[in-house]
């Protein structure tokens, strides 16, 4: 019998969402992705780059192209002046690249920080990797940086922090104070960050995202991962980008050419052209989202459930302690589904030790409005 590598892995807490609601018949606002389509010309742009004999190996790096517009966005929004050709790598998926990070930067007996809850791939990334991942817990109940636990969590070992911001599942945002204290914390040690930033355009209320491509100390020392799967609605096209200094980025590709070599061609193509010519869309994203998730939690003022509106993502946390406490909220997801008709993710799978009294479940409402409706009116029964 093969001994496993990962123990601990079973799979994962959206397939198994997605697969109970399919099987019952709910509405599936549980694992995260859009129920509607991504905009035409981009789908079109696909038909016509596979039609035009673009279906060969793109370059391993990424296509040109891609990497320019990634570049020029980067410059647009966050003031940096990132290379191309040495900073930008095009990797298909954000979960590639957060692999690759990891496998570049962590060696046998290594360790990583996560701020729990926390996505659920870092942890095998890292194990995998022959190292050891410290959970240190977001402060409840607005999952902030507990700084005392993050500066008592660094050692002689620690070789990578993680960041997400915004952040899967709470929908918290880091600010540009936290990355300031970050950096301070890390300034004399040879301590690296991934910065998990799929989610860079999801941000409400008209407050801006603080990227660690727009922090000059921190960036030297950081992978910058991002995911066209989010911002285009095309979540299946499994593919994004990491942004890091060429150093940095050399070790990330000569372990990004033997994981996949490359990203899909036809969907580089296309999402160039689409970013040449809709650079709207990008603008569009914070209000065409907060009107989604104003919609859902106006909706859902009249049931039992509490909330603080998120501050970003697709995701929206829900505290169900006034229904019934007596679930943990694993099985409360579940009876949610099962019972009521919409499948919503638990929160304590995010963390290595979930609080005790913790009673939350996630609801992603990248859905279109009938799907919103539907779920809400089932929930204000609940
Ligand atoms: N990080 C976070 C926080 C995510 O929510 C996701 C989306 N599942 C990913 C990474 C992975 O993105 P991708 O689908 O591009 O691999
Ligand atoms: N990121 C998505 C979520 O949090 C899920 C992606 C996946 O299924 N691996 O729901």
């Amino acid at each position: 019998m093969l001994a496993s590598k990962l123990p601990n892995v079973g799979t994962t807490i959206f397939t198994r969402m997605s697969q109970l609601a399919a099987e019952v018949g709910a509405l599936n606002l549980s694992q995260g992705f859009p129920d509607f389509d991504s905009p035409a010309p981009l789908r079109e742009a696909v038909s016509r780059h596979i039609a035009a004999g673009h279906n060969q190996y793109a370059p391993m790096t990424g296509l040109p192209v891609l990497r320019q517009q990634v570049a020029a966005k980067i410059r647009g929004l966050y003031g940096r002046e990132v290379d191309a050709d040495s900073e930008v790598t095009i990797v298909p998926g954000a979960t590639e690249a957060i692999f690759c990070a990891v496998q570049a930067l962590i060696r046998a007996g290594d360790e990583a920080i996560v701020l729990d809850p926390c996505y659920d791939s870092y942890e095998p990334s890292v194990e995998l990797a022959g190292g050891r991942c410290v959970h240190v817990p977001l402060s409840l109940p607005d999952f902030t940086i507990d700084w005392q636990r993050l500066a008592d969590a660094i050692g002689p070992r620690t070789r990578l922090i993680f960041l997400n911001s915004p952040h899967n599942p709470s929908g918290a945002l880091i600010a540009r104070e936290d990355l300031d204290r970050l950096a301070a914390l890390i300034r004399d040690r040879d301590i690296y960050v991934i910065s998990d930033e799929v989610y860079e355009h999801l941000v409400y209320d008209g407050v801006a995202h603080a990227s660690v491509l727009a922090h000059e100390e921190l960036y030297q020392r950081a992978f910058v991962v991002s995911s066209f799967g989010k911002t285009y609605h095309v979540t299946g096209w499994k593919t994004g980008y990491v942004v890091a200094p060429p150093a940095l980025s050399a070790e990330l590709r000569k372990i990004h050419q033997y994981v996949t070599f490359c990203g899909v061609t036809p969907l580089q193509h296309a999402l160039a052209d689409f970013m040449a010519e809709h650079p709207e869309h990008i603008a569009e994203l914070p209000a065409f989202y907060q009107r989604k998730r104003d919609l859902f939690c106006d909706l859902l003022a009249g049931s039992r459930f509490r909330f603080r509106r998120a501050a970003g993502t697709y995701f929206q946390l829900a505290d169900y302690s006034a229904i019934r406490p007596d679930l943990d909220d694993v099985a409360m997801a579940e009876w949610l589904t099962r019972e009521h008709g919409v499948a919503a993710i638990p929160v304590s799978v995010f963390y290595q030790e979930p609080p005790r009294e913790l009673r939350l479940v996630r609801f992603c409402f990248a859905k279109r409005e009938d799907t919103l409706r539907q779920a809400a009116e089932r929930l204000c029964l609940v």
